[in-house]
């Protein structure tokens, strides 16, 4: 995996820390946002590789931001993958009308998590963006 830039969208420290150590480790670099409002600016701002995106979140929650990434051209193509303890029947469905592109549920599992997104991710051998 080449280095990326990765938005995390989290209030819940712990799990911010985890996803956050786990994806340094690999060489990526990481943003976080803590809430909704400072995701989606963040994310329009930096224009990141890829955004994890917590669901139950203040401000907005994570089906509102990801409604919103869509709707602006500068964040319309980035993959969202949701990040979210929900295990209620048709939450993944919810996800996906809202614009995310996958759905990983906590807790995070250390040994698999960083493989579970390697896929959204510029592969090495990628040329370096101009
Ligand atoms: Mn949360």
């Amino acid at each position: 995996m080449k280095p990326s830039t990765i938005l995390i969208i989290e209030d819940n420290a712990q799990n911010l820390y985890l996803m956050r150590f786990l994806l340094e480790h690999h060489g990526h670099t990481i943003l976080a946002a803590m809430d909704g409002r400072e995701g989606i600016a963040t994310a329009r701002k930096a224009r990141p590789d890829l955004i994890l995106l917590d669901i139950q979140l203040p401000l907005l929650d994570g089906h509102a931001v990801a409604r919103e990434l869509r709707l602006h051209p500068e964040t319309q193509t980035i993959p969202i993958i949701a990040v979210t303890s929900y295990a209620m029947p048709g939450d993944r469905e919810k996800c996906m009308q809202s614009g995310t592109t996958d759905y990983i549920e906590k807790p995070i599992d250390p040994d698999s998590f960083v493989d579970r997104i390697r896929k959204y991710l510029p592969e090495i051998g990628d040329p370096p963006d101009a």
